[in-house]
């Protein structure tokens, strides 16, 4: 890996692309992984690539779904993986949760290759090589997943998702939750909760908001989620952002 100084002052994210770079490589990335990952960095930027108090909204009522959930699934694409992929596990650990590995470009080595990482770090059951159903209303191989896993959970968490697949899988009865740094993509419109915030940033953050709401009653979890206004909370971040760039012009 190439070595970029800490004291440069865009290391984190100079570090970020470093990561998606090697996972490409790798061959646990996907070449259109490094375009998806330049679009997110360009709505980090405009958020001034912090946690805002609507995605710690956003993430306090996912924690509240996963945690009420009967079969919560955790979904990992390759850019997850490359970027989050200890963080995907110890929250799988701490809700509980299955990961499932779900790609949009699927191939049996890229499969593997991702499943072979999350073991490799010490995931349990990793959903997603047997593929044995397909997710109602997608064509090709984006629409396969497991019968155990994504396809009979209740509470999918899908970072970075595609629209139509999250669409496909809130049509299928499913709470769905994103984290998406684009508040205008399909993803994070159509989701039943959406974070907008960076999974670098947002899954040890839903991880924390997991471990502080485990002893709530389940039923206080569950008006958390009933009375949850996802149009609202997008509404707001969008409102921030156009309030940011015109204080910053
Ligand atoms: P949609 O299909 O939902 O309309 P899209 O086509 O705009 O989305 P994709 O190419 O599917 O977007 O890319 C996935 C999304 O992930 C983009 O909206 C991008 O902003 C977001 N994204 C990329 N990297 C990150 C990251 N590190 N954290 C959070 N979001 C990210
Ligand atoms: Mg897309």
């Amino acid at each position: 890996m190439t070595t970029i100084p800490p004291s440069h002052p865009r290391y984190l994210s100079l570090k970020t692309r470093e990561q998606i770079a090697q996972g490409m490589k790798q061959g646990i990335v996907h070449e259109t992984g490094l375009i998806a990952h330049g679009r997110g960095e360009a709505f980090d930027y405009l958020l001034g690539e912090a946690t805002h108090p609507q995605a710690e909204a956003a993430s306090k009522v996912a924690a509240a779904a996963l945690l009420t959930a009967a079969h919560p699934v955790i979904s990992v694409n390759g850019n997850v993986a490359a970027l989050a992929a200890d963080s995907c596990i110890h929250l799988a650990h701490s809700i509980p949760a299955h990961l499932e590995v779900n790609l949009f470009h699927r191939t049996l080595e890229r499969m593997e290759k991702i499943t072979a990482l999350l073991q490799s770090k010490g995931a349990q059951t990793v959903y997603g090589l047997a593929a044995d159903e397909r997710i109602p209303g997608l064509d090709h191989d984006r629409a396969l997943c497991e019968k155990n896993g994504i396809f009979s959970a209740d509470v999918v968490l899908v970072p970075l998702e595609d629209g139509d697949r999250c669409q496909a899988l809130c049509a299928m009865g499913k709470t769905v939750i994103t984290i998406d740094l684009n508040p205008l993509s399909r993803t994070a419109q159509t989701a039943t909760i959406t974070i907008v915030d960076n999974v670098i940033r947002a899954l040890p953050g839903l991880q924390q908001w997991v471990v502080a709401l485990n002893d709530t009653p389940r039923s206080d979890l569950a008006q958390m989620l009933q009375s949850w206004d996802n149009t609202h909370n997008l509404k707001t971040m969008l409102s921030f952002l156009s309030k940011r760039l015109n204080s910053l012009g």
